[in-house]
């Protein structure tokens, strides 16, 4: 089935609870691989964990099992997390389902290739910068990117910590909102989520899943400026009707400004490429995966262990290690947190007046297979709409707006801290 586009690294099954019962009982998972899987590889699509095998399950894995799904492979990521592409996996691109000549996004692009090709039913990926989003857009699909807290991050491989996030992948608004309602929730494994129940605890009538009623009746809407500015025509055309299609529901819209979001993609990858230039620092050849043959004392050692990385892995390393250099610290990290707070500030100062904030996930249609991969800068800047809400810790959420040129275009919503409901309703009105 999955080899036509390559989502899948590994192709096994973790059987869900027989007995349970839910939305979810029955149902196939596809998930990313950089998510725990007790007995099954764990690659990161990196020639660095190409064996490895967990000892143990993420706790989102676990809550999905205990909910009657069934897990049905790992799926092809960026090496890490470390790209829009899908491409610079050590295990081959993914091609997307909708136009095989064309990339199905990232970095989460096996999981939304999955799920558009109807190879599993939903999926897991993890959004630092996007990663959810940007796939679920150019594929056609429903990405979630819950707020920083709400999902347990243990099992997850890291890449940049302070940013990331599990989240679902799914055909529609409501089947991802299911998901959400399962692995949301606090974690003792996991000491950033926070102590709260999910909405389903609290009110088992008020899931997640309930919230895709499509009545954004008197709803505000807020639409910036500053993220439709240099995308393209044909994106800013599809998410234009889409709004105009809310009005014509009983949404308000109203224009807002994000002066601070023009800064968001400079900060995250200054804040992203730091981050991971620590956590990647475990991956020594004593404690994980690959090790190479060497002779040599301990730093040579380490130092050919590390060539397993990739071209982008690499980059990031030496970009977030130079970062965070005696001397450039103030400069680059110092300045990017500065930024970070700028830019959480003006959400929380946003949402004094509308619920939600509409954009295009993505500024521009998914690119040809090969297209961006010599250009990072290039690739970066795709990441202009989807970084915002990693940087402020907000719920975000893609869903198709309609399609410019036979191709997918997504609509994406972000909401204040915790209201996952707010965004789940907003697109469910789009899908009508
Ligand atoms: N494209 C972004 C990056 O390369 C986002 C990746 C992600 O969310 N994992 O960092």
């Amino acid at each position: 089935m999955a080899a036509d586009h390559n989502a899948f690294i590994t192709e096994a099954t973790i059987e869900g609870d027989a007995d349970a019962e839910g939305p979810l009982a029955g149902a196939t998972v596809a998930v990313k691989d950089n998510i725990s899987t007790k007995g099954i590889e764990t690659t990161c699509g990196s020639e660095m964990l190409a064996d490895y095998v967990p000892p143990y399950s993420a706790t989102v894995v676990e809550r999905l099992t205990d909910a009657g799904a069934t897990i049905v492979g790992k799926t092809n990521m960026d090496e890490f997390g470390m790209g829009t592409t899908t491409e610079t996996s050590a295990f081959g691109p993914t091609r997307n389902p909708v136009d095989p000549d064309r990339v199905p996004g990232g970095s989460s692009g096996g999981s939304a290739a999955a799920v558009a090709a109807g190879d599993a039913d939903v999926a897991l990926g993890s959004d630092t910068g996007g990663s959810v989003r940007c796939p679920a857009a150019f594929c056609g699909v429903v990405g979630i990117k819950p707020t920083y807290g709400l999902v347990s991050r243990y099992g997850l491989v890291a890449y940049a910590n302070s940013l990331e996030q599990i989240g679902p992948i799914a055909g529609t608004v409501e089947e991802a909102a299911a998901v959400l309602d399962v692995i949301a929730g606090s974690d003792p494994h996991d000491g950033t989520t926070r102590d709260l129940e999910t909405v389903a605890d609290a009110d088992p009538a008020a899931s997640y899943a309930a919230a895709a009623d499509g009545d954004v009746d008197g709803l505000t809407v807020g639409v910036p400026t500053e993220l439709f500015e240099g995308a393209d025509e044909r994106v800013v055309d599809t998410v234009e009707a889409a709004i105009a299609d809310l009005e014509a529901q009983g949404a308000e819209t109203t224009e807002i400004s994000l002066p601070a979001v023009e800064h968001a993609v400079q900060a995250y990858y200054v804040i992203a490429t730091s981050e991971a230039s620590s956590n990647l620092a475990r991956f020594d050849g004593v404690r994980y995966g690959h090790r190479a043959e060497s002779d040599g004392n301990w730093n040579e050692s380490f130092a050919e262990t590390r060539e397993a990385f990739g071209a982008e892995v690499k980059r990031r390393i030496l970009l977030g290690t130079y970062a965070l250099s005696a001397g450039y610290h103030d400069k680059y990290y110092k300045k990017a947190q500065d930024a970070r707070a700028w830019v959480r500030q003006e959400f929380d100062a946003a949402f004094e007046d509308v619920d939600a904030i509409a954009s295009p996930t993505m500024p521009v249609l998914p690119f040809e297979l090969g297209e961006s991969l010599d250009d990072p800068l290039r690739m970066y800047l795709a990441d202009a709409n989807t970084t915002p809400a990693n940087l402020a810790n907000l719920p975000a959420i893609s869903v198709p707006a309609g399609e410019a040129d036979g191709l997918p275009v997504g609509l994406q919503f972000v909401g204040p801290k915790f209201d996952e409901a707010t965004v789940i309703r907003a697109a469910s009105a789009v899908e009508e």
